[in-house]
């Protein structure tokens, strides 16, 4: 019997027996929160093997989630645990003071004085994740004030958006603020939420920077993906920075010459981004009146 983490290659399959632990599966879904395990079962022997019996397990693993934190909960390493601890003491109102934090452990307190609330992790035997050993004591402070709590700083605030600005890369700063105080009652100015989803979108997408380096390969594997295709890439020769990318596969072009009516569209808008410039698009009519792609280009200007 064999298993294979989902969203890993099936090919990276290990046996599965009963020796194979929990912490396993978490240490090869990484930082999945949620664990998927195929179970591939092979023929028997003397049965043609070519067909296997496929079982799929969604696993019912406690690893650490933004708002759990009991003993006994994994996380992929300790940097994950303090965030998870960070948000659950936004949203339950307390301050936090880590004790100690090393290689092997991590030990936090109620920042409150005479507050009893302690927590402590320690490593597991992979060496890498970290599993709530310890939680002790109820809180008997008085809480902190919650739209000023200092633990919502830039990171925690930008890592915990992450999700809504992925679904929703312009997500207004407005909708954003609901949410957080929905969850956790912060409330925040909008021009800082607004730098916390270009922070987030940052860390989701890349920089736009680093994504214009990109242009020479992705042009190189679309015409060799396409061959026959028309793309060039024009750039300036002093700073060797983008000028102009124009797409036209050579399906849409071929397409255009034998199934469109003699008849183009020319199109234009203007990109909203750092960088701004235009997007162009020749569109073209099919035997069914429907619209029919010619190509595209990013450019700087119309003219
Ligand atoms: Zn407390």
């Amino acid at each position: 019997m064999y298993y294979y983490i989902f969203g890993t290659s099936p090919k990276e399959y290990k046996e599965i027996n009963s020796e194979v632990e929990v912490t396993e599966f978490i240490n090869v879904s990484n930082d999945n929160l949620r664990a998927e395990i195929v179970i591939t079962i092979q023929g028997l022997e003397g049965h043609e093997s070519n067909s296997t019996l496929k079982e799929v397990v969604s696993s019912e693993l406690v690893v650490g989630t933004m708002e759990n934190i009991a003993v006994g909960t994994y996380f992929p390493d300790a940097i994950s645990f303090k965030h998870a601890l960070r948000s659950v003491a936004i949203k339950e109102n307390f301050g936090v003071r880590i004790k100690a934090s090393d290689k092997t452990r991590v030990i936090a307190t109620c920042a409150y004085q005479g507050c009893k609330w302690r927590i402590r992790t320690s490593i597991c035997e992979d060496d890498k994740s970290f599993e709530v050993r310890r939680l002790e004591g109820d809180h008997t402070c008085p809480g902190i004030n919650r739209a000023g709590n200092r633990l919502a700083t830039s990171t925690w605030v930008a890592n915990e958006i992450q999700d809504i600005v992925k679904r929703n890369p312009d997500i207004p700063p407005k909708e954003i603020n609901n949410n957080l105080e929905k969850e956790y009652g912060l409330s925040l100015p909008y021009m800082k939420l607004w730098r916390l989803r270009e922070q987030a979108r940052e860390n989701i997408f890349g920089c736009i920077e680093d994504n214009y380096k990109w242009v020479p390969t992705l042009q190189a594997e679309l015409i060799s993906r396409n061959p026959g295709s028309h793309i060039t890439y024009i750039y300036d020769v002093r700073d060797n920075s983008f000028q102009r990318f124009y797409v036209s596969f050579k399906v849409c072009s071929d397409g255009f010459k034998y199934g469109c009516r003699p008849l183009i569209s020319l199109d234009a808008c203007h990109l909203k981004s750092k960088h701004l410039g235009m997007l162009l698009s020749a569109t073209s009519l099919d035997g069914n009146n429907g619209l029919f792609p010619i190509g595209f280009a990013v450019v700087e200007n119309e003219s």
